[in-house]
């Protein structure tokens, strides 16, 4: 007997016959003797559709009264869930963020789980109960609802995982696993049967939204067992932990099971950042500080950055990225401190993306980041901007060029599923 987390995305809770469904992968789990923890995701679409409420209510929304707002649609899945596996026989109940409780700290909107008082619900489970836990949820110090960003419903699911000590956080989703790339841009993408939590942290940190970044960092930290598998599977099929998805492992893990692994492990691609360049920034020491250090002191991420070579006057153009939700603040920011900057334009641009590729194996090799700029130059695609980690490259190109450079890099190193 195990005790397990499993995890619903909005896709999989989208409705109820689909919550039906998810309802009989959950029974025959608990049916088979293990305690069950079940997080859920708001149905698809629901939490975009409350945002918009709350814009249309005012631009200036107070956070705090926007947590509200978007916490209501986990706490509707969580309600037919627990209704729909006791309609089934099923001994099920939900438990609210604030009931548990999932104590949280920091902003509204972007909270962060400071630690989970499960006993309670532990108990129940022990007695047979299956526990229906709302995700992207939580309580503030100060006692109101609050919630940790979006996708977070994986970092609810890891942190539940860590904190009633289950054996695996299992994160069903509407695709069958972690793919070399994202499965709906490229067609021949591969499903991995292993990830590394360094990996899959770099792959989600530059967009692969499979699971949100936080939740694999968390994992990490608290060495949770992660596999993330599909939702959608036929009826009369065996338990869904026993269909191949992709295990999440540490490095020691990794070079135990897979001899024959490729140099790259999987490419990325990010359309929600915008580039802001300013001209004539004069080529002097603190002029780069001036610029980065009021989008910093207001809590905007600045990601990539190249400085031209110097004009001839002393002066030379600065080129960054933003996240595109940051891009009006940032503008009004830089406008504000045109003069202590002293840059003569500010160009902003919001037609590009971020591709990357990333894989341990580029630790040990050279020669990754060469491929990568030649294999777009053949195509026309042009590079902006250039960053590297240790097991990552990423450029940033021209957004109309995405898809096509994402499936010439995945050819380019070797990942195409040649079954396809
Ligand atoms: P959920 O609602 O279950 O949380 P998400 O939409 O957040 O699901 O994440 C699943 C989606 O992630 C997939 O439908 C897929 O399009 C996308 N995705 C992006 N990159 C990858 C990848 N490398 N492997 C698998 N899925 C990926
Ligand atoms: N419903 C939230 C969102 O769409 C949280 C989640 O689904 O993970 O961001
Ligand atoms: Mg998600």
């Amino acid at each position: 007997m195990a005790r397990i987390v499993m995890k619903f995305g909005g896709t999989s809770m989208a409705g109820t016959e689909r919550i039906r469904r998810v309802a009989k992968i959950v029974k025959q789990q608990a049916d088979a003797g293990h305690e069950v923890a079940v997080v859920v995701s708001a149905m698809a679409g629901e939490t975009d559709r409350l945002i918009n409420f709350c814009r249309e209510a005012s631009s200036l929304y107070d956070p705090a009264e926007y947590d509200v707002v978007v916490a209501s649609g986990e706490q509707v899945t969580s309600g037919l869930l627990a209704i729909s596996l006791q309609s089934m026989g099923a001994d099920a109940r939900s438990w609210l963020g604030w009931q548990m409780p999932i104590n949280t700290i920091e902003a509204h909107a972007r909270a962060r789980i400071q630690d989970i008082d499960a006993m309670p619900m532990v108990q129940a489970m022990q007695q047979g109960q299956i526990a229906v836990i709302p995700g992207f949820q939580g309580v503030s110090m100060e006692g109101r609802v609050a919630t940790l960003g979006r996708g977070g419903s994986d970092t609810s699911a890891v942190a539940v995982a860590a904190a009633i000590k289950a054996d695996r956080c299992d994160i069903y989703t509407d695709v069958d696993g972690v793919y070399t790339t994202d499965p709906r841009i490229v067609a021949k993408a591969r499903k991995l049967k292993n990830i590394t939590y360094e990996e899959m942290l770099e792959l989600a940190s530059v967009g692969a939204k499979v699971l949100q970044t936080r939740s694999v960092g968390l994992a990490m930290k608290t060495g949770v067992r992660i596999q993330v598998l599909s939702s959608f599977i036929e009826d009369g099929a065996p338990p869904a932990d026993t269909l191949p998805g992709t295990m999440i492992v540490s490095d020691e893990e990794l070079e135990g099971m897979d001899m024959e692994r490729q140099l790259i492990t999987g490419i990325a691609h990010d359309k929600n950042e915008a580039k802001i360049t300013l001209t004539r920034v004069p080529d002097k020491p603190g002029a780069v500080a001036n610029i980065f250090s009021p989008l910093a002191d207001a809590g905007i991420n600045v990601d990539m950055i190249i400085q031209n070579v110097g004009r001839e006057k002393g002066e030379t153009d600065v080129t960054f990225t933003v996240p595109k939700a940051d891009l009006p603040r940032s503008m009004d920011l830089l406008d504000q401190a045109q003069e202590s900057i002293g840059y003569n334009r500010v160009i902003p641009d919001t037609n590009v993306a971020k591709i990357s590729v990333v894989g341990v194996g580029m630790k040990s090799h050279a020669g990754v980041a060469s491929t990568m700029f030649s294999s777009l130059a053949d195509r026309g695609v042009n590079i902006i901007a250039i960053t590297t980690s240790e097991i990552k490259v990423s450029v940033l190109i021209e957004e109309d060029y995405t898809e096509l450079a994402v499936r010439v890099l995945h050819t380019a190193y070797g990942l195409d599923d040649t079954v396809c």
